[in-house]
């Protein structure tokens, strides 16, 4: 391999690194979603989320984004 090849495959590499790194970011992100609801219900169907301001889910303790997060900064 002489240099010029070897300046070449670097570049490749190193677009497909900063491809691979832009999914990784997105999986990261999904997977950080999927922690943040659950879908918990009391037995009557009301969703089991309870508390005041931080909603908490009363069956698996997460604590549960609220939709009006933006509304409130
Ligand atoms: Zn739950």
């Amino acid at each position: 391999m002489t240099q010029s090849e070897r300046l070449i495959r670097r570049e490749v590499l190193r677009a497909d690194i900063v491809k691979l790194e832009g999914e990784l970011a997105a999986l990261r992100e999904e997977e950080a979603r999927l922690l943040q609801d659950c879908e918990h219900h009391y037995a009557d169907g009301r969703n089991a989320s309870t508390g005041g301001r931080v909603r908490i889910c009363a069956i698996c303790g997460r604590v549960l984004k609220q939709r009006d997060d933006k509304l409130w900064g």
